[in-house]
């Protein structure tokens, strides 16, 4: 690819980006910035019936967090703007007329009820797809039906009209997809789509090629749901005489459901309980607060390594692990898949963890040390750190050294009941006593040192440790799960320890009580 590579992302502002159209920006970006080329944001606002507000400051701000930066568009500005399409509107005009003129479309004056009624009639013929096209166009009322002074008497009157594409008889349309190979579409099956509607604005399709031609994009990058349009917005090239410098298409593979078949949905998330937006969104009309990607703890750049992934492969098969520079170098079209890609969130949360794990210790140090000081809590810089240290191979997201440290800090205010209710009885009561008693005995409170004295209480009194530690856990963190036992009681330190256990021993007990049998989750506090 010798020529100047120019590509554009072109979202609608009817809502919040769903996470396949943040996969097509970044795609685009990564081949503007391969090949040093020019990635443009173009904000497709023409229909504003789904206009949302707060809609396009959602994508710029995405973009922002995501470290997508567009070359041009409607902040940057640029030599082919104004870069909303609601702006554009003479340049669409101007095209459709040329259209007209030149034969290739037509003025429509039909109304809905006659709509109706000719997809009524066709429906009776059974025709397999109704539709406005070389065939049923003859009976309609249009420019290529009515006499020309009818035409021009209902255009000086006023009278509502549409512009519709005159889509050939019997032809067949090719063309090449980056990723799909050649495509070829008869246009029987296609209809005489509108360009301008009546209210004189224009729909995607003519808006969308004619600034992709005058915004001199060289790639269009997008979903596969617009692969249907594209014969005819190539037969808009072939139709303006522009088609030497059409665009080479690229339409990328679905995003399917985590598990059967179909398109990963809204749905799905809120089923499955991920995220689908790239950033939280309030809905301007429900009031709804939909968290995404960002606030549920996903780092930007582990989001796009995951990604980037689904529905691309790098040239050696195996790397997972991109920087961004890295990805710059290896992205390539030849090798994105034709086939949908499942969603899989736990391999998003796989590529967190990494990057989580690769950040500099202090910055998760300051994860930890941010939620202390909201939740006002006391602490000292080095037990910090010892906690920090001890819960990074466990944490996924930055707010896991809190979610999973916080009871270094404080004393568990609920027990796992459930653990409680399995493990506990008499023999590890009288365990526990004695370790308690051994404990307090230890000079060094070290790991090493307390597993000797666990070692030692657990063979004298015959008992399977497996039976023991659950309920040491619960006692000391209230929950079931955690780093390596003997180092939280180091970090915890022998007083907290002790306390805790003892408090531990006089709780449990009431739980052998034969009233308290349908506790669920003690509560401690
Ligand atoms: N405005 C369209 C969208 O919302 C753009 C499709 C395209 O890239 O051509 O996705």
């Amino acid at each position: 690819m010798d020529q100047l590579i120019s590509v554009r992302f072109a979202p609608s502002p009817t809502g919040p980006l769903h996470i396949g159209g943040v996969r097509t920006a970044l795609y685009n970006y990564l081949l503007a910035r391969k090949h040093r080329g020019r990635f443009v944001l173009r904000i497709e606002d023409t229909d504003q019936k789904r206009f949302v507000s707060g809609a396009e400051q959602y994508i710029l701000d995405t973009l922002q967090w995501l470290g997508i930066e567009a070359d041009e568009g409607p902040c940057q500005g640029g030599l082919y703007g104004p870069y909303r399409q609601s702006a554009r509107k003479k340049f669409y005009q101007n095209y459709a007329e040329y259209l007209v003129e030149a034969g290739k479309a037509y003025y429509a004056f039909d109304t809905p009820q006659e709509l109706d009624a000719m997809r009524q009639r066709l429906q009776a013929a059974k025709v397999a797809s109704p539709q406005y096209n070389a065939l049923s166009r003859e009976w309609m009322k249009n420019s290529l039906t009515l006499p020309q002074e009818d035409v021009k008497d209902r255009l000086c009157a006023g009278v509502s009209f549409v512009i519709r594409i005159k889509v050939p008889y019997q032809e067949v349309i090719r063309f090449y997809d980056q990723v799909r190979g050649w495509i070829k579409v008869h246009t029987a099956t296609l209809d005489d789509k509108i360009l301008i509607k009546s209210d004189g604005t224009p729909t995607y399709h003519l808006a969308n090629v004619v600034d992709d031609y005058l915004m001199k994009i060289t790639h269009v990058i997008r979903g596969e749901e617009w692969l249907p349009s594209t014969p005819i917005h190539v037969l808009l090239y072939q139709y303006l005489g522009i088609e030497a410098v059409m665009p080479q298409f690229a339409h990328l593979p679905l995003l399917l459901k985590p598990e059967g078949p179909g398109k990963l949905s809204k749905r799905d998330a809120d089923q499955y309980g991920f995220p689908i937006f790239p950033i939280a969104w309030k809905d301007p009309h429900t009031g709804e607060y939909i968290p995404g990607f960002r606030e549920k703890g996903y780092l930007p750049e582990a989001l796009m390594n995951f990604l980037v992934l689904l529905g691309w492969s790098p040239a050696d098969g195996r790397q997972e692990l991109f920087s961004q520079q890295e990805l710059i170098q290896a992205f390539s079209l030849e090798r994105i898949n034709k086939s949908g890609v499942k969603f899989d969130i736990q391999k998003a949360a796989w590529f967190n963890k990494q990057y989580l794990h690769a950040k500099p210790p202090t910055e998760r140090l300051e994860y930890l040390t941010a939620a202390l000081d909201e939740h006002q809590i006391a602490y000292t810089l080095e037990q910090a750190r010892q906690v920090c240290w001890l819960i990074q191979d466990r944490a996924v997201f930055p707010q896991d050294f809190w979610e999973q440290g916080k009871y270094f800090f404080k004393i568990p205010e609920h027990y796992d009941a459930s653990i409680i209710q399995r493990k506990w009885d008499k023999s590890v009561r009288k365990v526990l006593k004695e370790w308690v008693v051994l404990l307090k005995s230890l000079e060094s409170f070290e790991a090493s040192e307390i597993k000797i004295t666990l070692t030692k209480i657990i063979q004298a009194k015959k008992i399977n440790s497996n039976q023991v530690m659950p309920i040491v856990r619960v006692a000391l963190t209230g929950i079931s799960a955690g780093p390596n036992l003997m180092k939280t009681m180091e970090v915890l330190g022998k007083e907290e320890v002790i306390k805790r256990l003892l408090l531990g021993l006089e709780r449990f007990s009431m739980l052998s009580m034969p009233c308290s049998h349908s506790i669920r989750d003690f509560d401690a506090g």
